[in-house]
């Protein structure tokens, strides 16, 4: 059975293609190559395609199995994981934003109706990667945070990925298009095989910033505000393992084949960690001490996300196989040297 992962060139992408290749699952990749590399494909040996998912032409091809990628197979479902996810670039170029997160992301809606159309039956089903930025600044009471919380995204990132989310829930209600939607937390750390990572251009994200910091790479770490009300005044968050990720995918993905229907999953530990504790631990796990500056506040930051998930682990039966965060870290450690040196 076929399945087509876009952005599978990317972290999670890479990390879910080689989960559904575990599974037992044939896999082709389509990913532009923006923020994906080319190597993460190499490394899973996947038929890949380099083009847009607003191309629907190309995703015809591929979903009728046209393609010569596909070795004639038809696609029987998709996960869509390419996307831009830069919080800052999105609220200075949102039109880059909701063109690519959100109008290419419709072509690709219009081609599984289309598709299952062709074949007379239901549109194909979807495994969607969403995100807790959906859930905005949620207030104190409301953290763990539980699907249902009120989802008031804070900037077009967020808002982006919020639009396709009410895209589903209405081609779902008006064509039958099957889909898992999955809120991920701060996903983090590496396959411990060692050959794939985390490797963004601009790096953004607290454990690589981190990890560069601690072996020189970087000048500097700057804690972005530890005046917040937490225990150590810097911000919590709910590091989840993208292997654990991976792993969501495949039983998503299973879960529609068996039975369609439209589902929304958080993605966490249900555990946080601060800015402070992650900086510990990777102390700990790098045997190095890392000087870190206190800064400002950065804009949009909410104190606190942390995720209910219950609800995956009960209806997908979920558990997270690397749920510590010293675990995230020895993986993300791991990979930083192989890919960066060791320093
Ligand atoms: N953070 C930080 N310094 C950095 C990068 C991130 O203090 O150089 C903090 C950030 O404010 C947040 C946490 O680390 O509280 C996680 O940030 P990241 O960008 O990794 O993920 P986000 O939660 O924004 O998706």
């Amino acid at each position: 059975m076929t399945i087509l992962v876009t952005g599978g060139a990317g972290y999670i992408g890479s990390h879910a293609v080689r989960a559904l290749q575990k599974a037992g699952f044939a896999v082709v990749v389509l990913d532009n190559l923006v923020y994906g590399h080319l190597s993460n494909a190499e490394t899973l040996a996947v038929p890949f395609v380099q083009g847009q998912v607003g191309d629907r032409q190309l995703l015809d091809q591929l979903l009728s199995g046209q393609h010569s990628s596909c070795g004639g197979e038809r696609v029987r479902a998709v996960l869509h994981f390419a996307a831009y996810a830069y919080v800052g670039e999105s609220m200075s170029d949102p039109a880059r934003y909701y063109r690519n997160n959100l109008g290419d992301s419709l072509v690709l809606l219009e081609s599984l109706v289309a598709e299952g159309r062709r074949r007379g039956e239901q549109p194909l089903p979807l495994v969607f990667s969403s995100t807790c930025a959906t859930y905005g600044i949620p207030e104190v009471e409301q953290i763990p945070i539980r699907e249902d919380c009120p989802q008031r995204p804070i900037n077009p990132y967020g808002r982006s990925k919020w639009m396709l989310e009410q895209v589903l829930a209405d081609f779902g209600a008006a064509y039958g298009l099957p889909s898992v939607i999955f809120r991920y937390f701060n996903a983090a750390g590496a396959d411990p095989a060692g050959d794939l990572g985390e490797d963004h251009d601009p790096e953004t994200h607290l454990i690589p910033l981190v990890l560069d910091a601690i072996t020189g790479r970087r000048d500097n770490l700057c804690i972005f505000g530890n005046d917040y009300p937490t225990p150590d005044g810097t911000c919590i968050r709910d590091y989840i393992h993208v292997c654990d990720l991976a792993d969501a995918h495949v039983l998503g993905l299973r879960k529609l084949l068996a039975e369609g229907g439209q589902h929304v999953y958080n993605l966490g530990t249900g555990h946080g960690a601060s800015v402070q504790e992650v900086i510990s631990v990777a102390q700990t796990v790098t045997g190095r001490l890392l000087q870190a500056h206190i800064a400002e506040r950065r804009a949009g930051d909410p104190p606190i996300l942390v995720a209910a998930a219950e609800k995956a682990a009960k209806e997908l039966g979920w558990r997270p196989r690397y749920g510590e965060l010293l675990t995230i870290l020895e993986h993300a450690w791991t990979w930083h040297q192989r890919r960066f040196g060791k320093q």
